[in-house]
């Protein structure tokens, strides 16, 4: 039976697209390790990991048996009044992965709730203190953290997808996107509106909210880990909370297995998704220390006021926590590397193009940002053409592929890349 297009394009929404003159859906069938198989046979090597999550690849046999073990027992129970062995297990490999000062897990359904929970964490915990006016978040120009509303009041204001809402949304203070580059000299101007900032207005600043070292949707920009380190130090001389949005980079994207690690800070919220469930199942996670959990607890409330209906759902959590022991296993580190390397060297060419403005790799990222705005649907169809899927915005061309792609396929990937940008 075929896939019923005409059915799709007039009735189902897809992500950021119009419903009158929607992009085109292409229809994959199935996937295996690096490929997404299409109905009509082709196999396209993937660029994306299916938006940073399908790190170890589609299909695997230890994740698949992971859900399928899970499944014979328990699909899901509330967890209200309850726990399970998957939700307990995974809390404890997250917690030994994660900064040590992390110690405390909420575990919610997708990225945009694990980044309002830490919204609603930092504001909470600075309710019942000596100091309740602290409302307010500092978030950075460029920053990408999800799509509902207190997420949308933390992505860059003017040149997010959400700016049509500007006024209905809760006013936060923006600095500037940092300007120094990850592996460039650290510009001191970028940290000095932050200590301007906090200065003036510490006394009503909750948090200041990250996306470390790699802001994604927002640009794909890497900037200086003394950016983060500059921060955190600030953070602490002005009591004002970290949070640390690590749903894109975290679990080795970036080459560390958080990105935090570049700069050797510790964030007091920390939220993690997209890879965590290796895009088998919807999951995230905020985590706190005990120092916050300490406040929002002693808070009128007493806890803190969340609870979706699907938390911890034992699937999600039984294949996060086979991801997590493949993890664990540390392979990901050499593929990482030898992808950034590969990366560097065989997107290199396109700094000769007039089309293409720069060539930015880290870790298993390679970007390029294009003077203009590309056409996605006739990009799209010559990168299908090209037997490859590659999801260009914006005027940007970037892949962020599963880890345990093979040389050859990358190539694939990166070839392809070259061509569409090589007038
Ligand atoms: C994708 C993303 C989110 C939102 O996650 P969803 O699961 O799509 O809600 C938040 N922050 C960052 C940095 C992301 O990349």
């Amino acid at each position: 039976m075929s896939i019923n297009i005409a059915f799709d394009r007039e009735h189902i929404w897809h992500p950021y697209t119009s419903m009158i003159d929607p992009l085109p859906v292409y229809p994959v069938v199935a996937a295996e390790r690096c490929e997404l198989i299409l109905e009509n046979g082709q196999r396209l090597v993937d660029g994306t990991a299916s938006w940073w999550s399908a790190v170890h690849g589609y299909n695997h046999p230890i994740l698949n048996n992971a859900v399928t073990t899970q499944l014979s027992k328990m699909a899901h129970v509330m967890f209200g009044g309850i726990t399970h062995p998957p939700a307990v297990e995974l809390c404890q490999r997250l917690l030994q992965m994660v900064p040590q000062n992390l110690t405390k897990v909420f575990l919610a359904d997708s990225g945009s709730i694990a980044v309002e929970v830490a919204i609603k964490m930092a504001l909470q915990y600075w309710m019942e203190s000596a100091t309740p006016e602290k409302q307010k978040l500092i978030s950075l120009r460029k920053g990408y953290h999800g799509d509902t509303f207190a997420t949308m009041a933390v992505c860059d204001p003017v040149d997010g997808m959400h700016d049509m809402f500007s006024s209905l949304l809760p006013q936060h203070y923006f600095l500037p996107a940092p300007q120094s580059r990850f592996d460039g000299e650290f510009i001191e101007s970028d940290i000095t509106p932050l200590e301007e900032l906090l200065v003036e207005h510490h006394s009503e600043v909750a948090a200041l909210i990250v996306e470390p070292i790699v802001q994604g949707y927002g640009g794909m920009r890497f900037y200086h880990p003394e950016f983060l380190r500059r921060a955190r130090a600030l953070c602490d001389q002005y009591q004002v909370l970290l949070i640390c949005d690590e749903i894109a980079t975290g679990f080795g994207r970036t080459g560390k297995l958080f990105a935090c690690e570049h700069a050797d800070i510790a964030p007091d919220i920390m939220c993690v998704g997209k890879a965590l469930s290796a895009g088998y199942i919807t999951l995230a996670a905020t985590l706190c220390t005990d120092e916050v959990a300490r406040g929002i607890s002693l808070s009128a409330a007493g806890g803190l006021m969340h609870g979706p209906t699907f938390m911890a759902n034992p699937l999600a959590c039984a294949v996060a926590n086979a991801s997590l022991q493949l993890i664990e296993q540390g392979h990901w580190q050499q593929k990482v590397a030898m992808i950034e390397a590969q990366l560097k060297q065989e997107l290199a060419p396109c700094r000769f193009s007039s089309q293409v403005k720069d060539v930015r790799v880290l870790g298993a990222i390679g970007v390029l940002e294009m003077h203009s705005k590309v056409d996605v649907a006739a990009l799209q169809q010559q990168f299908v053409e090209l037997g490859v899927w590659i999801r260009p915005f914006n005027n940007l061309i970037y892949i962020m592929p599963p880890f345990i792609i093979s040389p050859d396929e990358l190539s694939k990937l990166t070839a392809a890349m070259r061509i569409v940008t090589s007038s």
